[in-house]
């Protein structure tokens, strides 16, 4: 699947959703992805990637930004306390805010660094005990956590379950976007390679 392809049907997911199309960044995902795999894509003018490991990101990202300065990264995998520091200093984004003291990590590390990560946060829609996310019944209280915290909640973000129908989990993380007491919309960060026009739609 080439960038080509993948930004024509997002574009066309967009028509037929009647949404335009700058509503919707698609984040390359690029884990397992040496950064002469990712050159093509900065050539073509991607600058939104993701990546789910801090030492894989560390060792590829600094190079590749000192090249191209106006990359935004996203940590879309899980994070541990003890890795927000680097993780802060790294990423642009954080997606996979999922629990308190993580919220808190993030928050001290963000201070000392003087940096401001806009974070989304993971919720479980499919209630898997070995995801992490929010569930979703403590998604009001864990928002208010985090922006009591002083997070900057830019939007929720959700991996279905991989056996279920994801449109269901899409629509479920956008009911509870909705519901929250959010002083812009929130975003959604949702749907990979086999489902982004559904999550589009
Ligand atoms: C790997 C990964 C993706 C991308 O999956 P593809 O099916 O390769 O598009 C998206 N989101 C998360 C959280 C991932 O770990």
């Amino acid at each position: 699947m080439c960038l080509t392809d993948i930004r024509a049907r997002m574009h066309r997911a967009c028509d037929e959703a009647a949404r335009p199309c700058d509503s919707v960044t698609l984040v390359a995902v690029c884990k397992n992805r040496t950064a002469e795999e990712i050159a093509p894509l900065l050539a073509a003018g991607q600058r939104v990637f993701g990546e789910n490991r801090v030492q894989e990101a560390a060792a590829k990202w600094p190079a590749l930004r000192a090249a191209h300065g106006d990359i935004e990264l996203h940590l879309i995998g899980q994070l541990q306390t003890n890795k927000a520091k680097e993780a802060v200093a790294l990423f642009d984004v954080i997606e996979s805010l999922d629990r308190e003291n993580l919220a808190d990590a993030l928050v001290a590390e963000m201070k000392k660094q003087n940096r401001i990560l806009p974070c989304f946060i993971q919720v479980n829609t499919g209630e898997e005990p070995q995801k992490g996310g929010a569930a979703p019944k403590d998604l009001p209280d864990f928002y208010a956590y985090c922006r009591n915290a002083g997070i900057d909640v830019a939007g929720l973000m959700c991996i279905p379950p991989a056996q279920d129908v994801a449109a269901l989990h899409f629509a479920l993380l956008r009911k509870l976007a909705g519901e929250l007491p959010a002083p812009k919309p929130l975003q959604l960060s949702m749907g990979m390679s086999g489902d982004f026009e559904t999550a589009i739609r």
